[in-house]
């Protein structure tokens, strides 16, 4: 038997409990992972408190990612003792997840963490910093080059946000933070932030253009902050969008598209290739600081998820939240 959080759902109630499993009733696959850590992401925030349907089969142990180590593997790639991270394909929605001592999932999900990541650092980054890694990698695919201008960032003293200022920073970029909290105003600079935008200026009304102001965007509002990015971003740049957190809704014209030559490029980390995500993760070594990283991430004992996820949906906690699971581990 081991610790997990579990939602259940009867008739048309939702219910989540800290509980006991046993590993029998795990779900199947070709590795078992006794995992180190976990983290609360958005998208467990939303699972938990049932304020989205992100859940979509009943009962569910939520978690989207996880540090940890293999103890049974008959997959060809993994043994008992690899260290191992995994982001998404479903984990914590249809497969059971990472808020638990143990998962079973299928080899093909995970990857083998890089050597200079600690499993905690790992989930430090969790699914937000390899999101933002994957959002800094498409405007770079796009030519959005350090010295093409501002970049905005949506959402900075966010998850996905915080990680995505600190990458851009150390390649150069001049990043604009944008952020609906003045308060972190200081957090950000330190990060590297080059300037603060308010959130409200990305708030109002959008036009189908506006003054050019960035050279590009990492974006995790979409909505009407979206919009009014597309409007200020200058002839020929990219916007990377991977979020929802102002809106699903887009109310924007394809005046940016047609006349500025503007590219509007989505982020996935969910069913990203196994290729793409293994590149993401090695940049991620090589590349982020890691004591800023150590700056922007909490830690939130395994007992206080459940309490913590309507904060989060609040836009109360600010970076990364770290969910140690077995620490002794590493
Ligand atoms: P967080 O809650 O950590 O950060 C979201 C940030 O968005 C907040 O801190 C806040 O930043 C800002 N924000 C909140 N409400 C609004 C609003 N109404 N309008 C504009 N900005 C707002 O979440 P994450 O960083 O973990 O995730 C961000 C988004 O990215 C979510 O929608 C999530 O679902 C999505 N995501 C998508 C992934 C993908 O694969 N496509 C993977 C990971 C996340 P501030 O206070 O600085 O303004």
């Amino acid at each position: 038997m081991f610790d997990a959080i579990l939602i259940d759902k009867t008739d048309d109630a939702q219910s989540v409990s800290q509980t006991q499993i046993d590993t029998d009733h795990l779900p199947e696959g070709d590795v078992l992972v006794e995992i180190a850590y976990s983290t609360l992401n958005y998208k467990d925030a939303l699972a938990i408190t049932g304020a989205s349907p992100v859940v979509r089969k009943f009962p569910m142990v939520p978690g989207i990612d996880f540090a940890g180590i293999v103890r049974e593997s008959s997959h060809p790639d993994y043994k008992a003792d690899d260290k191992v991270v995994l982001n998404g394909w479903g984990v914590g929605e249809v497969h059971w997840g990472g808020l638990a001592k143990f998962a079973r999932v299928k080899g093909d999900w995970l990857v083998p963490l890089p050597e200079a990541i600690s499993m905690k650092r790992a989930m430090a980054i969790g699914t937000a910093g390899y999101t933002a890694m994957l959002c800094v990698q498409a405007l770079e695919k796009h030519g959005v080059a350090p010295d093409a201008g501002p970049v905005a960032v949506t959402g900075a003293a966010g998850g996905v946000g915080s990680v995505a200022v600190t990458l851009l920073a150390s390649r150069g970029y001049e990043v604009a933070a944008v952020t609906g909290r003045e308060e972190e105003a200081d957090f950000l600079t330190s990060l590297g932030a080059s300037s603060i935008v308010a959130r409200d200026e990305l708030s109002g009304k959008p036009r189908a253009l506006n003054k050019e102001r960035f050279a590009g965007g990492v974006d995790v509002a979409g909505s009407t902050v979206l919009a009014n990015l597309l409007s200020m971003t200058r002839y020929g740049g990219t916007v990377a969008a991977c979020g929802l957190a102002a809106g699903m809704d887009l109310p924007a014209s394809v005046a940016p598209f047609i006349l500025r030559g503007v590219t509007l490029a989505g982020v996935d980390s969910v069913m990203c290739p196994a290729p793409r995500r293994r590149a993401a993760w090695d940049a991620l070594a090589a590349e982020l600081d890691m004591e800023k990283l150590d700056a922007l991430s909490v830690e939130l004992p395994f007992s206080e998820v459940i309490d913590a996820a309507p904060k989060f949906l609040k836009g109360q906690i600010r970076g990364r939240v770290i969910v140690p699971v077995a620490p002794e581990l590493g």
